[in-house]
């Protein structure tokens, strides 16, 4: 039989069915924990805007769990990427390196400086930037001298690269901070879906100069709208906290401002919304992986598809869920989307990749062949922790 007749779509959707129920979203939030109380103490207290204790303690349990120095809660994860390019020195005219296959928000930040995406190629391992055709790309077209890295071909700078953990899946990070060092680029970590991911025994978003996460109501843990960035290095959050704070001069009654600064603070009651769901994250994580497993198990009969698992260094989150069909096969995936959606369980392709949207199209590039050919063999599942079967002791 040839692979292409051995994807049964049917089947596929049946077995899905087994693991979870019909109308499952892909990721739902679940308010189990103290945000209720945290919420109406904000309320009650009259703290609900850009000052209070919660922000405070958000911040610290994020460090906490994290193990980075510093942690600065922002209004979203877009706007986190925003102030990470601009504290890294994005100029307009610059090129900030951005893989294809990822959440739109990553190439928008980039543009928010006035500077230009360039998109780089992913790995079918681990589903993020792929360092050895990076660092071949930048030996064909960049130049690294002491003004910093240049694109030959464009003459424009190349200031930073941002890579991104897909679906929770932590990149292969050493490799990726050695062609970043070798080239003088910045490197920032889009951790948007890898809180609780972990590689080599790290968390995600400590290896770059700075990294973020995000806190929508999709993401693992959810603050209504939410982000943060992380960082080691104190000076750099200090000038984060001013920056994301409309670069008010500390005074005690004076408002004075040293630069064009950002209303990008979260607010104290999406805070207290977070330090609840951050005291349930063990337990999301958990429950999460016993989802993984679940799907792992009973896809591991099913033929023309693979679940996508973590790779060998990392411990991931799993966010998303998703099983890549075979090669070949891509031609096949909206029988499956459609499938599952006849027997009411809710998937997803992957994204659009950036350089297929209109205002991408020009961007610069490297060849895009292994993220064009994911972002056409992905499927996600549904996700929320509360999808994992009781656990048996
Ligand atoms: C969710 C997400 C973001 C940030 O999204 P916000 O909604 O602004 O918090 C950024 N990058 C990726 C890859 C994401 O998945």
């Amino acid at each position: 039989m040839s692979a292409a007749s051995a994807l049964d779509v049917e089947r596929v959707a049946r077995v899905l069915g087994e693991v979870v129920p019909a109308g499952a979203a892909l990721h739902e939030p679940e308010f189990a924990g103290n945000e209720w109380t945290y919420v109406k103490d904000c309320l009650d207290s009259g703290w609900v805007s850009s000052a209070g204790a919660y922000v405070d303690r958000f911040e610290g349990m994020l460090a906490d769990f994290t193990g980075a120095g510093h942690a600065v809660a922002t209004v979203n994860g877009t706007a986190a990427l925003h102030a990470c390019l601009v504290l890294a020195g994005t100029e307009p005219g610059d090129e900030v390196i951005v893989p294809a296959l990822t959440f739109v928000a990553t190439a928008n930040a980039v543009s928010y400086c006035g500077a230009h995406p360039h998109f780089a190629d992913s790995e079918a391992r681990t589903l993020g930037l792929d360092p050895a055709k990076l660092e071949a790309h930048l030996d064909d077209v960049a130049e690294a001298g002491d003004g910093g890295c240049r694109n030959t071909l464009t003459g424009r700078p190349i200031r930073a690269v941002i890579c991104m953990h897909t679906f929770g899946h932590p990149v292969d990070l050493d490799p990726l901070a050695e062609v970043c060092a070798r080239f003088g680029l910045t490197l920032i970590e889009d951790a948007a879906e890898s809180l609780g991911s972990y590689y080599k025994g790290r968390h995600t978003g400590l290896w770059g100069r700075m990294s973020i996460l995000s806190f929508n109501g999709n993401k693992t843990v959810t603050t209504g709208g939410g982000g943060a960035i992380l960082t080691n290095d104190a000076q750099l959050a200090e000038a984060a906290r001013h920056l994301t704070t409309t670069a008010r001069q500390p005074h005690r009654w004076e408002c004075a401002h040293d630069r064009v600064g950002y209303n990008y603070r979260l607010p104290n009651i999406n805070a207290a919304m977070g330090c609840a769901q951050l005291e349930q994250l063990p337990g999301f994580l958990e429950r999460k992986r016993r989802l993984a497993e679940t799907y792992r198990t009973a896809l591991a009969g099913a033929e023309g598809l693979r679940f996508f698992t973590e790779p060998d260094f990392a411990r991931s989150n799993y966010w998303l869920n998703a099983v890549l069909l075979d090669p070949g096969l891509a031609d096949r995936r909206d029988a499956v989307l459609a499938a599952c959606d006849d027997g009411g369980i809710t998937t997803r392709p992957a994204w659009t990749p950036m350089h297929r949207l209109k205002m991408y199209e020009h961007c610069p590039r490297m060849d895009l062949g292994t993220a064009e050919d994911l972002s056409r063999r992905l499927i996600a599942l549904p996700s929320s922790p509360r999808l994992a079967a009781p656990a048996h002791g």
